[in-house]
């Protein structure tokens, strides 16, 4: 037998929603405790927090709205961690770029070559000669 009154809470945590997320039959919902709409919201009221939240899609969490930039879905603690990521993963990017020798045999060697066409053509036009 099921406690209703703290089990049976498989409900949207926004404030005058009712949306029965167990009805709905996906983990991802019941695990954050939001309907798909919520989860998209700019902003939600939660029945037992006080202020407004935002799901946070780089943290996978409700947080304040005060954490958000605008209209942003992610929190700019977020952002910057992903900023972080970016810039690590470009260092390593580039050390690894800096390793491989250069190879001009890739398709946009006309354009970024210039001197080896050059000197084709120069010795396309020495054997028309
Ligand atoms: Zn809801
Ligand atoms: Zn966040």
């Amino acid at each position: 037998m099921e406690d209703a009154s703290r089990g049976g809470s498989k409900r949207c945590q926004v404030v005058g929603c009712s949306f029965d997320l167990t009805a709905y039959g996906r983990r991802y919902y019941s695990k954050k405790r939001l309907c798909p709409e919520h989860l998209k919201a700019e902003a939600v009221q939660l029945c037992d927090t006080e202020g407004l939240f935002r799901f946070c899609q780089q943290c996978g969490k409700l947080e304040r709205l005060e954490a958000f930039a605008g209209t942003r879905r992610s929190c700019r603690l977020g952002l910057h961690k992903r900023r972080l990521n970016h810039a690590a993963c470009a260092a390593r990017q580039q050390q690894q770029q800096r390793g491989r020798p250069h190879r001009s045999s890739s398709s946009g060697s006309s354009a970024s070559c210039s001197g080896c066409n050059a000197s084709a053509d120069g010795d396309a036009a020495r054997r028309q000669r």
